[in-house]
């Protein structure tokens, strides 16, 4: 047998050998390090015996491949630790994930001491550095060995596992698991690992079933690496929106009113309105007419437009059925169909295109709870949505439109250096999901990629990510926590308007299809609340600022001068208030410095008397005396031009 090495090197065996043994064989180092083997591009368990000609790769902890079977294994561990201090435990799954590991338990919440026991456990456990065996077994005899141990969910697993599938286990030390695989021949190379959190989780991601307990962990080849992602994760939690923008008031969430339908606070509400005004206006100056349509329909309108066949599970549906006589409607999750219907109201010509409709639409997504984050993944949210309705020879110029639109959004908000662009194909083996021939379908996504290289735009290619009626240009941003996530979308689509019976006469008197461009301006709003909050750490530029500046009279005898102040700030459009708290200056300093405030105005004697007033700002620091006048006409410059000053380094 000759196995080919990543260097290109061969090495020839007489007969069978293990990916360990021939670690070993290259050096002994090498099988020391070893996490895992690459057998012909698959990451396979070190034990796994070859004995035909192939391709391998030893992989450590330090390739992504080898990085994964160190926290699947540490989750085995975990799994045992938490097994030894809670028997009554039942287990559920323990993957390896982007970020490390977690493994669900059904066992109540566990608390920051529950998984500080859990780590020392796991530390004793590593100590003894048991070595891990697998074995298979029927699937009866599985069914009963995990019946017998009265851990239900892994006698769930086997069942549902396809009738031919080998079922695995690995042991170590007095724990096995129900696993596939691969592992670390033994838990001696897990040297550097931290359990992070606890929270809920639905097991199988279903709401209607029981809900477990799980524990994030991570873990990595050293523990310089691990104390460097601990203290990215401390700096990343700094700005997580999830975190500061409740600390902040700008939004919360209630349990009695639901998982993924957060509440914006008075701030919240203020920003996104500021920002909604904004991109309402800036859409009419390009061309757009706004409709108004409603946030829900008739089952009947989904039929047609196909979502009840490719989108019922996203939708709350209202109404039952299976009722003879029962009206169904559904919140809608998207507007489309809506102003499709206002297009048709009266026969269009080539004269009325492009028409370019706007909404800032509500919309509704039945997601599930498990995945619920903050402000960006949510159950309700509103976009600022809009179709144009065009000519195939206007298709290009409307399309660079609606980038140059997204493309004017993200560089206002000081965004644009953090995106990137991916154009969403559909996936040919995949084609239930899509409306639309195949030939169809590469026309329009040949259509759309000459485009953007015309345009110009640098973007990657994903298949299986496109909308089911047509490719999608989606601009991607990452959280804090580096998750991707769609924040603007322009998409193509040729089917929906025969669907519709969408038409418009051409010159020649012809009746004709029109082509339907999908797009976001802005996207949605509440992720794009939590892309700024984690974009400035809350420090928003000044226009968004919900309190731009703060008066803070030195002490009651400048109040009244200090209230006089206020109401030339008030009438001039600046958001200001004032702390008349009979606090010590610096403790006000200091509160609006937590506060994030862009600017302070100091007030005592020597400003009464001059009629002037002490500027501080998150910009520069002590901006010294100026004349009301003149801070005034800067501020409103810096908000009306939506300028974003340099922010100063922390004082701190
Ligand atoms: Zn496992
Ligand atoms: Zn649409």
């Amino acid at each position: 047998m000759k196995i080919q090495l990543k260097d290109g090197s061969i090495r020839e065996y007489d007969g069978p050998k293990s990916v360990i043994e021939i670690a070993a064989d290259i050096s002994e180092g090498l099988a020391r390090a070893a996490a895992a083997g690459e057998v012909d591009g698959k990451v396979v368990d070190l034990r796994t015996v070859l004995d035909h000609d192939c391709a391998l790769n030893i992989l450590t902890a330090e390739d992504p491949g080898g990085l994964a079977v160190l926290r699947h294994t540490t989750s085995h561990v975990m799994a045992e630790a938490v097994l030894n201090l809670f028997p009554e435990t039942k287990v559920a799954i323990g993957p390896s994930i982007d970020t490390g590991f977690y493994y669900d338990f059904e066992h109540a919440p566990f608390s920051r001491e529950d998984l500080d026991n859990i780590e020392a456990e796991m530390k004793t456990i590593i100590k003894k550095g048991a070595s891990l065996e697998k074995y298979t077994l029927p699937r009866e005899e599985a069914i009963a060995k995990m019946k017998a141990e009265e851990q239900p969910y892994k006698v769930e697993l086997i069942q549902d596992l396809p009738k031919d599938a080998v079922i695995s286990f690995y042991s170590q030390g007095g724990f096995t698991d129900l696993c596939a695989g691969p592992h670390l021949m033994t838990t001696k190379p897990i040297r550097a690992f931290k359990l992070l959190s606890s929270s809920g989780a639905y097991w199988r991601g279903d709401e209607h079933r029981q809900m477990l307990s799980r524990i994030y962990g991570t873990a990595f080849a050293t523990k310089d690496e691990l104390k460097d992602y601990l203290h990215q994760l401390e700096e990343a939690k700094k700005r997580d929106h999830n975190k500061i923008g409740r600390e902040m008031g700008i939004f919360t969430t209630v349990d009695v009113i639901g998982q993924g339908l957060p509440l914006l606070m008075p701030k919240g509400a203020w920003i996104v309105q500021t920002l909604q005004r904004w991109i309402e206006d800036e859409e009419e100056r390009r061309g757009y007419m706004r409709t108004k349509t409603p946030l829900m329909a008739k089952k009947d309108l989904y039929i047609i437009s196909d979502h009840w066949n490719h989108y019922k599970e996203g939708m709350f549906v209202l109404g039952d059925e299976n009722k003879p006589g029962e009206e169904v409607m559904a919140l809608r999750p998207m507007t489309c169909p809506f102003q499709y219907y206002v297009y048709k109201q009266s026969q269009k010509s080539y004269r009325d295109l492009p028409c370019r409709y706007g909404e800032t639409s509500t919309l509704f997504r039945n997601e599930d709870s498990g995945e619920m984050h903050g402000l960006t993944r949510v159950r309700q949210f509103t976009i600022s949505e809009g179709h144009l309705i065009c000519m195939p020879e206007q298709i290009e110029e409307e399309f660079r439109g609606c980038v140059d639109l997204a493309k004017y959004c993200l560089t206002t908000l000081g965004l644009e250096e953090d995106v990137t662009y991916r154009l969403s194909l559909w996936d040919p083996n995949d084609r239930s999901k899509y409306i639309g021939d195949e030939e169809s379908w590469n026309r329009v996504e040949n259509m759309m990629r000459a485009i953007l290289n015309h345009i110009g735009i640098k973007y990657t290619e994903q298949a299986g990510e496109a909308a089911f009626y047509g490719p999608k240009l989606d601009i991607q941003a990452k959280n804090v926590y580096g998750k991707e996530d769609t924040m603007i979308t322009i998409q193509l689509d040729m089917f929906l308007a025969e669907r519709f019976d969408m038409t418009y006469i051409d010159k020649n008197g012809d009746k004709k299809r029109p082509y339907i461009i999908h797009r976001t301006s802005i996207g949605c709003y509440e992720r794009t609340l939590a892309w700024m909050i984690e974009k400035y750490a809350g420090k928003f530029p000044t226009w968004l600022c919900p309190e731009q500046v703060r008066i803070l009279p030195i002490s009651d005898r400048f109040e009244e001068y200090s209230r006089k102040v206020l109401d030339k700030l008030k009438a001039s459009g600046i958001r200001a208030e004032i702390d008349a708290r009979s606090e010590k200056i610096g403790y006000k300093i200091r509160e609006a410095r937590v506060d994030k405030l862009p600017y302070m105005l100091i007030i005592g004697a020597k400003e009464e008397e001059a009629g002037v007033v002490s500027v501080r700002s998150r910009f520069l620091g002590d901006e010294g005396q100026r004349q009301l006048d003149d801070f005034i006409h800067d501020v409103q410059e810096e908000i009306s031009s939506k300028t974003i000053r340099k922010e100063m380094p922390d004082e701190e």
